[in-house]
């Protein structure tokens, strides 16, 4: 299975594409966990895009691609892609992968989601800096203030997720991802989710959408 999570920042994909590749047994790849990774390996990759991710601007095509590229590789019998593709170019990329290996996107799974709801979503989440469990202030609080239920670590506030870069992020979706919708939705292997409802709500969309395509396959 080869899937898609599209959506703007904030509205699951993370949540969801962790839930879905346990499930199903496919490789989760999210190139935003991977930049931060990197980032906090302190390796060149991770000082080369540093500033992209503080600011909440895109790192370049062809840095992304190169890494994906790589994880495309290691992955022939299916992934589910989080944060990836994020602009025209970098869908053209994996296309052009996709008809090199003789593969194809069985699904684009998009996420909507309005733009107050992914504000207040986004100021409020937290990260667990022992495991990176998720947490959101609002709608998942830990049980002990400012520590994680897992393993009583600090909770963090993502680097990128005060107020004025998560508006930058927004406007950097709109200009450049967004489009992929409509890129996705000609190829009629896009399926619409309301992203703003509970979390175990959308999941079961989501699985009766996979479940649909592998019934019918
Ligand atoms: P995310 O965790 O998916 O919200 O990504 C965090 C940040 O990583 C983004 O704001 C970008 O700076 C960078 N990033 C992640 N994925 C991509 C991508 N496909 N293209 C360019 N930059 C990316």
């Amino acid at each position: 299975m080869r899937i898609i999570l599209l959506g703007c920042p904030g509205a699951g994909k993370g949540t969801q594409s962790k839930v879905l590749a346990e499930k199903y047994g496919i490789v989760h790849i999210a190139t935003g966990d991977l930049f931060r990774a990197e980032i906090a390996g302190k390796t060149p990759l991770g000082l080369k895009v540093a500033d992209y991710l503080k600011s909440g601007t895109l790192v370049p095509d062809p840095v992304v691609v190169e890494m994906v590229a790589k994880h495309l590789d290691d992955s022939p019998s299916g992934f589910l892609l989080d944060g990836f593709p994020r602009t025209l170019e970098q869908a053209q990329a994996l296309d052009q992968f996709m008809k090199k290996e003789n593969q194809s996107i069985d699904l684009v799974l998009y996420l909507n989601m309005k733009t107050d709801d992914v504000i207040r979503r986004l100021t409020s989440r937290r990260y667990c800096q022992g495991c990176n469990t998720v947490y959101n202030l609002i709608s998942s609080p830990p049980k002990v203030e400012g520590k994680c239920d897992k393993d009583s670590q600090d909770l963090r506030q993502r680097v990128d997720d005060g107020e004025a870069v998560v508006k930058k992020r927004l406007m950097v979706y709109e200009d450049l991802t967004r489009p992929l919708v409509a890129y996705y939705r000609s190829e009629q292997t896009l399926h619409e989710i309301e992203g703003s409802r509970p979390a175990d709500q959308v999941t079961q969309d989501l699985v009766s959408i996979i479940d649909g395509l592998v019934v019918n396959k």
